[in-house]
């Protein structure tokens, strides 16, 4: 294993691209652990900063945030996919950069992600590369039947997506979605959305986490069940899947490997997310070792902690159109008085429509018990 650095030093100073709510919940684990943190904002808006130890307000691209950056710091990280790769490749040489430049430009990119999957033998769904409307013609013809087009680039939470029924005009597709590069994929009729969160320490040993079960609301992560109700052999599969992408993208870090199951059994990989992942926010109340401490220990060096869940846990998003007006909040006290629920919030001073103003964690006897007081919580908040 590599030297761990020394921690409760200033020679243990870990440096955080981007600037929301995960990088928020990593300094404030960093907090807890006595390490220090650097958080690079991008010059976006974010709720890291006020849990980090110092800041760099400015924009990915510029050179003298780099340069304060890489002298800030002992090692970094992400908490966000969309960083020039130029940025990752200079943090990388300067201070050390986990999971590596490698893994992030590769799932930053839908082209890039499924070509990798499918060169590894992991499962994905249908695609095809799309440049063009001549491109977009041939691959619905070939797919003949219903698909979704996404961007290559920067897409997240269903952002840049447009579904396809098939019958469409390709060239007014194509002109309508604005994108030099998309990826057109298969329709999956899935029966469930599974995700597995996994970690890869800096000796190469890989541990995962319960399969959580995602649904999501506005295309966007609504609640998170775990463990995620499937067989033994789905979770084992799912596990050994993500364990499989790790391994290929010679990772360090934690990940965020997302499933769609289908009625056969079988799994698809859709999206690898390089960071913490939302389906991951019940393991700060309901694991041994929640997914912001885990990240910490890969990027510094430190053997990686236990993922055992204690308890079956409900993970609910908290989105801005829970809140009666932009900077009212919901009445949280039922919540409080469930007694076996948390509140997380990111800080964020309005909110709008889809955006994660927060989260929060039920934890339950069973999933069942869990899922009904976190559904019974959402429609009360969302009543107004
Ligand atoms: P993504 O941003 O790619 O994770 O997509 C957001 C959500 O859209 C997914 O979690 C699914 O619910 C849905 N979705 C995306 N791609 C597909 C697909 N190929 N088939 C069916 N549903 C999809």
């Amino acid at each position: 294993m590599s030297a761990s650095l020394p921690l409760h030093s200033p020679q243990c100073v870990v440096g955080v691209i981007g600037g929301g709510q995960l990088g928020r919940m990593i300094a404030l684990a960093a907090r807890r652990m006595g390490i220090r943190t650097v958080i690079w904002t991008g010059g976006l808006e974010a709720p890291a900063v006020e849990c980090a130890d110092e800041v760099i307000d400015l924009p990915f691209d510029d050179p003298i945030a780099l340069d304060d950056f890489c002298r800030r710091t002992t090692v970094a990280t992400v908490e966000f996919e969309n960083i020039p790769c130029e940025t990752l490749e200079k943090v990388a040489k300067c201070t050390g950069l986990h999971p590596s430049p490698y893994a992030i430009c590769i799932t930053q990119n839908r082209e890039r992600e499924k070509n990798f999957l499918r060169d590894n033998n992991i499962p994905c769904t249908w695609y095809a590369v799309i440049a063009n409307a001549a491109d977009l013609a041939a691959a619905m013809k070939e797919l003949n039947g219903p698909g979704v087009l996404k961007t290559a680039d920067f897409g997240y939470d269903g952002k840049g997506q447009v579904k396809l029924e098939g019958g469409e005009d390709p060239k007014k597709i194509w002109a309508d979605f604005g994108s030099p590069r998309a990826v057109l994929e298969a329709w999956v009729p899935f029966e469930k959305e599974l995700s597995v969160i996994a970690a890869r320490g800096a000796d190469g040993v890989t541990v995962t986490y319960d399969p959580a079960e995602n649904r999501h609301r506005h295309r966007i992560l609504d609640v998170s069940i775990i463990p995620a109700r499937v067989s033994p052999a789905v979770a084992l599969e799912a596990a050994a899947i993500a364990r499989r992408v790790a391994e290929a993208l010679d990772y360090r870090g934690i990940m965020g490997v997302e499933f769609f199951l289908k009625s056969d059994g079988s799994l698809l990989v859709n999206e690898i997310a390089p960071r913490p992942h939302n389906s991951g926010h019940h393991t700060l109340d309901a694991c041994v070792t929640s997914q912001f401490s885990q990240q910490l220990r890969a990027v510094i060096g430190l053997p990686l902690g236990s993922t055992r869940l204690h308890t079956p846990a409900v993970m609910l998003n908290l989105l801005g159109d829970m809140w009666p007006d932009e900077t009212t909040p919901p009445d949280w006290l039922p919540l409080f008085e469930d007694g076996n629920a948390s509140l997380h919030l990111y800080g964020k001073r309005h909110a709008r429509g889809r955006r994660k103003m927060g989260h929060a964690n039920f934890l339950g006897t069973t999933v069942e018990d869990a899922l009904a007081r976190a559904e019974a919580m959402k429609a009360k908040w969302l009543e107004h």
